[in-house]
């Protein structure tokens, strides 16, 4: 009988979930034994046995030894690992100054960086030269770039992420960049992901940084422009096109500064970095020490200047008190730029944000710092490329992450198995 083509697509999907179930008790448990998988996941026997040859073969699992038998008696169990040697990830940070390269293990442990000036000549010299970059990686480290299973992207731009599309970046003057089809020269076979990097940067701290205890939190970030991001119940809000948190074009009050994005009066035509060193008198040099130049005038403590971040911390702190009242989150962090800008921003901040902000909202706020201060954009990278790797039960990306039938949610083993 030949078989339905629905039929052998459904096995196949049926076939591919079960490996990723596999794949993640192993690599949140493991070592483990067939025995155990089976039992963890419910699977049949056999059923893990052919799943655990075929992991093995492809040299995703690795046989490590043998474990203890069970009190019945009998053969000693073969012990299986994840080997994160198995394939790798590649994240991509574009910055308006510096474009940073990681090439990560499995695991999403870093194997090596590279830094490069990002060019603004135009979007396909900046394609060319993540390109270039992430080759040189590969050459230097001996990585065969067809191992490279998901490249994790973040700009600092109003992203579209299903597509996979730059929308628009005022800050870098581009539109329309399909960034996705531009990094598919490094291997077209990975999933390539894109985000906002204010996105990232909170997909970052909820992980492993400031927000761990947070699932809804709002951050602010500063890279030559201003961003902001939100997070509701642990997943990041991308609003109906993926451009929520634009806070930066917001128009304040008075202000009437031309802004990158063709209006006048953002807010980030305030507080950017380029805007507090103009503001102070300085010309701000764009060369890729930008967030050098904010350190060096905050520590310069001449009165006046301090007066002066205090009064751009309490004008971030007004909008931020907006952001509070609208979506009465459990914490704000401040990340990017604005960490280096000093305590005399950071006091004017949450100075005014206690003030604005209505007094119950704010009762049980907690406002922080970025805990991975300049790492977290290249961090959200690389745990976005290693979602879409992995295609892991646990999400933080929201609906724009890879999809997964909702059966998927059936085993979270790492609940199951927490002895570790
Ligand atoms: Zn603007």
């Amino acid at each position: 009988m030949v078989r339905q083509p629905a039929q052998a697509f459904a096995r196949a999907e049926l076939r591919e979930r079960n490996r990723r179930v596999v794949v993640n008790l192993v690599q949140q448990s493991g070592p483990v034994s067939r025995a155990t998988i089976a039992r963890v996941t419910r699977l049949a026997k056999p059923t893990v046995s052919l799943i655990v040859d075929e992991l093995a073969s492809e040299g995703v699992l690795r046989e490590i030894g043998v474990g203890e038998a069970s009190h019945s008696g009998g053969r000693r169990p073969v012990l299986f690992d994840f080997n994160q040697q198995s394939h790798h990830v590649l994240a991509v940070h574009i910055g308006v100054e510096i474009t940073t390269v990681v090439l990560a293990d499995a695991i999403g442990i870093e194997v090596a960086q590279a830094e490069v000036v990002t060019p603004h000549e135009s979007p396909e010299t900046m394609l060319a030269s993540v390109a270039e970059a992430a080759g040189r990686l590969f050459s230097k480290h001996s990585v065969n770039r067809r191992s490279v299973t998901a490249i994790g992207v973040c700009v600092p731009a109003l992203v579209d992420p299903v597509a996979g599309v730059l929308v628009l970046a005022p800050n870098l003057g581009w539109r329309n960049v399909n960034i996705r089809e531009g990094l598919r020269a490094i291997n077209d076979s990975a999933a390539i992901y894109v985000h906002n990097v204010a996105q990232a940067v909170l997909a970052a701290e909820y992980t492993e940084g400031a927000a761990q205890k947070w699932p809804n939190a709002v951050l602010l970030y500063e890279d030559s422009g201003v961003g902001a991001a939100l997070m509701v119940d642990g997943s990041i809000f991308h609003g109906v096109q993926g451009f929520a948190g634009e806070i930066g074009h917001c128009k304040l009050p008075g202000a009437e500064e031309p802004c990158n994005c063709g209006a006048r009066g953002c807010l980030e035509t305030l507080v950017s970095a380029s805007a507090v060193l103009r503001r102070a008198g300085h010309r701000p040099v764009h060369d890729g020490t930008l967030r050098h130049q904010l350190r060096a005038l905050a520590q310069s403590d001449d009165p006046r200047v301090n007066r002066l971040l205090r009064e751009v911390g309490s004008e971030l702190g007004t909008a931020a008190s907006w952001l509070v009242n609208l979506v009465n989150p459990d914490a704000v962090i401040i990340s990017g730029g604005f960490l280096d800008a000093g305590e005399h921003l950071f006091d004017g901040f949450v100075g005014s944000l206690r003030d604005h902000a209505l007094p119950e909202a704010g009762a049980t706020l907690n406002i922080e710092r970025s805990a991975l201060g300049g790492t977290a954009p290249i961090r959200g990278a690389t745990l976005l490329a290693l979602q879409a790797s992995q295609q892991s039960v646990r999400s933080v990306w929201g609906p724009s992450r890879p999809s997964l039938p909702a059966s998927d949610q059936l085993v979270e083993p790492a609940h199951v198995l927490s002895s570790r």
